[in-house]
């Protein structure tokens, strides 16, 4: 069975330089796709990835990032926005730190992209009409 699961990567600073997302794909079969990067020489690296693979590999994989010394943290929560409740103010636009929502110069519309959501939680508290809500 192939699953797939969205994770944050934190790397210490000695690993920022290494190659430890190509030796997922080569040694663990496993397929990703960077939903955020960034690493700076400076600080602490960090990577959202969808990673999906067979169970086994994905286990093993984590195990090996694990061994590496990169801290793991899984997202097994969504957030969403309830679109009823909308009211496309913009206020989430900036302080999303992936750039989930993005205007429409056209419509005069937030388009919520969630594919990019880490759920961080940050717009739950900062939407004024509370449309951002956390699902288990
Ligand atoms: S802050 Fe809330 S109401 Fe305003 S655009 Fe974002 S999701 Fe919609
Ligand atoms: S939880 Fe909200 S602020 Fe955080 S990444 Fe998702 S949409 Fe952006």
């Amino acid at each position: 069975m192939i699953i797939s699961k969205r994770i944050v990567l934190r790397f210490p600073r000695r690993l920022v330089e290494r190659s430890i997302v190509s030796r997922l794909i080569k040694d663990y079969n496993l397929d990703f796709n960077i939903l955020k990067a960034s690493i700076s020489p400076e600080e602490e690296g960090l990577l959202v990835l969808e990673l999906s693979g067979k169970q086994a590999d994905y286990d093993e994989g984590i195990k090996y990032l694990t061994k590496t010394g990169v801290k793991i943290q899984s997202l097994s929560q969504d957030v969403l926005r309830n679109e009823e409740r909308c009211t496309h103010c913009g206020a989430c636009v900036t302080i999303c730190p992936t750039g989930v929502f993005e205007p429409d110069a056209l419509t005069k519309r937030i388009n919520f992209n969630g594919e990019k959501c880490i759920a961080c939680g940050i717009c739950i508290k900062a939407c004024p009409p509370r449309a951002m809500e956390l699902h288990f």
